[in-house]
C-alpha cells in the first residue's frame, strides 16, 4: 500500500542529494495518492496535503524550500491500537476528533492547574490545589473518555522529592477518589515505577490504584530479557520499544521474549512502538530560566541554536521546572509500515510536543514533515 523508502533516501537530513533523490521519489508517492483519492475520496488525509508540514530547520534555506510532501501510514491505516501523547490543548482537540486514536496520554506537567507550580509561597492551602488538581485531570479524562477512547496520564519525566504539592502516586489516589482514574499510565523513569510500586488494594485509601494498566515508556531501558524482566518485576503491563535499538534489534529483543520458555510474562507482554516524536536530546532538572534569569513556573518553548545552524526545541516544564532538549527533527517511522509490523506491536504511539494542532492533524493523517530523523532505527548503535 505504501511504498517503502529505497537505501537512497535514508541518509535523509545529510546531504542535499538526499533531498533531492526524496523529492523524486515523494514525486511518484503523491500521484499514487492523488489516484486513491480518486477512487475514495474518503481516504483523503484531513490535511492540506500540498503544504509543507513544519521545517524545524529554520537555519536551513535549502531546505525549507522542500514544498512537496510525502506520505506514511494515517492512523486510520494502522488498524491496530494508536495512542497518543499530547502536551497542549491544541494537540488534545486535534487528537480527539480522530477517530482511530484509541488511547490517549495526557502530559502531568503540562495540564491541570497551572498555577500550581507558580504557588511556591503556598498562598492556596496545599489540600485545596490537591484537589483542584486532581479535578482538572479528571475532567479531562471524562470528556476523553466520553469520545470514546481510553485515557492515559504521562507522568512528569523527573520528579523530586520537593516538587510542589503532588507527588504522582498521590494525583492518581486523588483520580481513583473522584471516579476517574485514567486507564493507563505511561510510566518514564524507575523513580515513577518504585513510587506507584505496591499499590495492592487496600483499606487506606489507594483501592483502585492497581487497576490502571501500567505502560513504561522507552525512557525506562528493557534492551534484553533480564532486563524486561526487572520491569515487568516493577509492575510493567506493556513496554515501549527502545529508541537505541535498531529495528532489526527490537525484532531479535521481542523474538527471544516470545520464545523464553520459564516466563509468561515474557511472552505475552505487548509491545507499543514510537512512530513519531521528537526525541529528547537531553533532560535536564536544572531549569534553564531559573539560571538565565528567574523561572516564572510558566511552561514554554525556547530554541537552542546549535552550530551547524538548527533550531532545537527546548522545552521548560516549569510547573516542575526541569527542561528537555528535543532533537531539531523529529522522528518519523510511521512511513516504514513494513519494518514497524514486523516488530508486531499491539499499538503504535505518536508523541506530540511541540506541534500546533494543523500539524498533528496533517502527521496523523499520514503527512511526513519535510525534516526528520530515523534515529537509531536504521542505523544502530554506534
Ligand atoms: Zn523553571
Amino acid at each position: 500500500m505504501v511504498r517503502r523508502d529505497n537505501s537512497r533516501n535514508e541518509k535523509r537530513n545529510t546531504g542535499k542529494n538526499d533531498s533531492r533523490n526524496r523529492n523524486k521519489n515523494d514525486y511518484k508517492k503523491q500521484n499514487s495518492l492523488k489516484e486513491r483519492y480518486k477512487e475514495n475520496p474518503k481516504d483523503k488525509p484531513k490535511g492540506n496535503p500540498k503544504g509543507n508540514i513544519k521545517d524545524n530547520s529554520r537555519g536551513n534555506s535549502k531546505e525549507a524550500k522542500v514544498e512537496t510532501i510525502s506520505y506514511g501510514v494515517s492512523a486510520d491505516d494502522w488498524h491496530m491500537p494508536v495512542s497518543v501523547s499530547v502536551e497542549t490543548e491544541a494537540q488534545l482537540r486535534a487528537v480527539m476528533d480522530i477517530k482511530s486514536v484509541s488511547r490517549i496520554y495526557v502530559d502531568e506537567a503540562c495540564f491541570g492547574i497551572p498555577e500550581i507550580g507558580s504557588d511556591i509561597a503556598g498562598t492556596v492551602s496545599k489540600g485545596s490545589n490537591e484537589e483542584r488538581e486532581a479535578e482538572a485531570f479528571a475532567e479531562i479524562f471524562r470528556s476523553i473518555r466520553a469520545s470514546g477512547k481510553e485515557c492515559g496520564l504521562r507522568l512528569r519525566r523527573i520528579e523530586r522529592e520537593t516538587d510542589p504539592y503532588l507527588n504522582s502516586r498521590k494525583l492518581l489516589e486523588n483520580l481513583v477518589k473522584l471516579g476517574a482514574a485514567p486507564d493507563a499510565v505511561l510510566i518514564r523513569s524507575f523513580d515513577e515505577a518504585m513510587l506507584l510500586s505496591g499499590s495492592e488494594p487496600s483499606e487506606s485509601g489507594n483501592k483502585g490504584l492497581n487497576t490502571i494498566k501500567k505502560i513504561f515508556d522507552y525512557t525506562c531501558y528493557g534492551y534484553n530479557t533480564e532486563a524486561v524482566s526487572m520491569l515487568l518485576d516493577l509492575g510493567a503491563e506493556g513496554l515501549t520499544y527502545p529508541i537505541e535499538l535498531t529495528g532489526r534489534e527490537c525484532m531479535a529483543l521481542r523474538k527471544a521474549l516470545k520464545e523464553n520458555e520459564s516466563d509468561e510474562r515474557l511472552r505475552t507482554v505487548p509491545y507499543e512502538a514510537l512512530v513519531y516524536g521528537h526525541l529528547p536530546m537531553m533532560v535536564s532538572a536544572n531549569c534553564i530560566q531559573r539560571t538565565s534569569d528567574r523561572c516564572d513556573h510558566r511552561n514554554r518553548i525556547l530554541r537552542l541554536r546549535d552550530r551547524m545552524q538548527k533550531d532545537m526545541p527546548v522545552r521548560c516544564y516549569c510547573k516542575y521546572c526541569y527542561n528537555q532538549i528535543f532533537n531539531a527533527e523529529p522522528l518519523v517511522l510511521y512511513d516504514l509500515e513494513e519494518d514497524i509490523r514486523a516488530l508486531d506491536p499491539e499499538s503504535v504511539r505518536y508523541d506530540f510536543s511541540i506541534e500546533s494542532e494543523n500539524e498533528v492533524r496533517k502527521i496523523l493523517s499520514g503527512a511526513v514533515p519535510g525534516a526528520m530523523t530515523r534515529g537509531h532505527f536504521r542505523h544502530g548503535i554506534e
